[in-house]
């Protein structure tokens, strides 16, 4: 018997506007008792069925819908949604110019909890809730036969499954083990990632179009890539024409893959400076120092996990993105991004702003920047959008 989960009087409006979260303070009470991971029946107060989801007893997220009707969660459940998946990028052109692309970007394709990544002639993967842990290896059977990959590997390794009472993990799901590096092509870019020890699946794909706009702006400048990891927006630059490009970061190993994708692309090893240092202190220092560039990305990571970090984020955004202004040449460009989720855009924009008054220039904003149509937002799921992203002038 699939056990059922009744909400609370006028608790289905989420829901029925294809809302995929249930949270434990909308539950009334639960008939059965379903274990970590199970399928279960949502109800309405009144006894309507409102879908399937996947039981989630250690998060406040409760329930995950896999479905908003009654169905199996089958190969063909999973089939539907990897096709769907597959067809919405195909339409974009995504795969035709792009060995690399996020797949499945959870809920935003109808899989909570599950992202996977097409790395090259590998699937990487990511299960981060209960349902998605229970049903891997189906959709990893299902994305080997629909992909034509040599294997589905998994980089579960991530503090947040133990919200949901699961250990991290990584290993081969399917097929064959990854190789140590794999070179993609992006937009006519190539790079060397390291899906095995790499941040989260190997690669920030979501920053591919903002590497794209700044290729675009980049003939003869000098360009400063703060928060680099493996210089995703200095080859970019360097592609665009780009005099030279200097990456900052913090992990030497993500320099080191930067250094061999200037190789891969038939740049001097001149054109590209790889510092390891921390970029709060070496910004210092560069001002100090009176350096100024053409170009400035600062593209950090997650400044707020939750609401209360927000303040402190907002300092820490503040303080990078005031030296980057002070860093560039008069008309010079800043790239700036946020990828925390919960600081929304206007947010971001005010403390960008902020600093511009506090770095004593006028600056304006030639556009704004979202994370890449591979990383769709479903309407319903608003939560979904994370990357924002400003090109401001000097
Ligand atoms: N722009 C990159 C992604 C950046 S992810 C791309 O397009 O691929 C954020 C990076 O910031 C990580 O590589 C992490 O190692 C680095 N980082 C975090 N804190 C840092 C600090 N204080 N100084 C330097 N690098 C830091």
């Amino acid at each position: 018997m699939v056990a059922q989960v009744i909400l609370k009087p006028k608790r289905d409006k989420n829901i029925r506007a294809h809302h995929p979260w249930v949270f434990s303070g909308a539950i009334h009470k639960v008939n059965g008792k379903p274990q970590l991971g199970d399928t279960v029946l949502v109800e309405s107060a009144e006894g309507q069925v409102l879908g399937m989801g996947a039981w989630s007893p250690e998060s406040q997220i409760q329930v995950r819908m896999w479905s908003f009707t009654v169905c199996e969660l089958d190969e063909a459940f999973f089939h539907a949604k990897v096709r769907a998946a597959l067809d919405y990028r195909k339409a974009l052109g995504i795969p035709e110019r792009n060995t690399a692309y996020r797949l499945i970007n959870a809920e935003s394709d109808g899989l909570p909890g599950f992202t996977v990544d097409v790395v090259g002639d590998w699937l990487i993967m990511q299960a981060l809730t209960a349902g998605a842990e229970r049903w891997k290896y189906m959709l990893a059977d299902v994305l080997l036969t629909e992909l034509h990959c040599k294997g589905v590997y998994e980089r579960s390794d991530v503090e947040v499954r133990h919200k949901e009472g699961l250990d991290p993990v990584v290993g081969v799901l399917r097929g064959e083990k990854p190789p140590a590096h794999i070179d993609i092509v992006e937009e006519g870019r190539y790079y060397r990632v390291d899906v095995l020890n790499g941040h989260k699946t190997g690669f920030y794909l979501d920053q591919r179009d903002n590497r794209s706009l700044l290729q675009a702006y980049a003939q003869d400048k000098t360009v400063l890539n703060c928060f680099s990891y493996t210089g995703g927006f200095a080859i970019a630059a360097l592609k665009g024409g780009a005099k030279q490009a200097i990456n900052i970061d913090a992990s030497q190993p993500a320099l080191e893959l930067a250094a061999q994708s200037a190789e891969l692309n038939g740049f001097n090893a001149e054109q590209m400076d790889n510092i390891n240092a921390d970029v709060f202190k070496l910004l210092r220092q560069y001002r100090d120092e009176g350096r100024q560039f053409d170009i400035v990305v600062l593209d950090p990571p997650k400044f707020a996990e939750n609401k209360n970090q927000l303040e402190k984020a907002a300092r820490g955004y503040k303080d990078i993105n005031l030296l980057g202004f002070k860093l560039l040449r008069p008309n010079g460009l800043l790239f700036t991004f946020s990828c925390s989720g919960l600081m929304d855009s206007n947010l971001f924009q005010k403390i960008v702003a902020d600093a511009a008054v506090d770095a004593g220039c006028e600056g304006r904003i030639i556009r704004k920047m979202d994370q890449a149509t591979d990383h769709p937002t479903r309407l319903a799921f608003p939560e979904g959008y994370y990357l924002k992203g400003l090109i401001c002038q000097k």
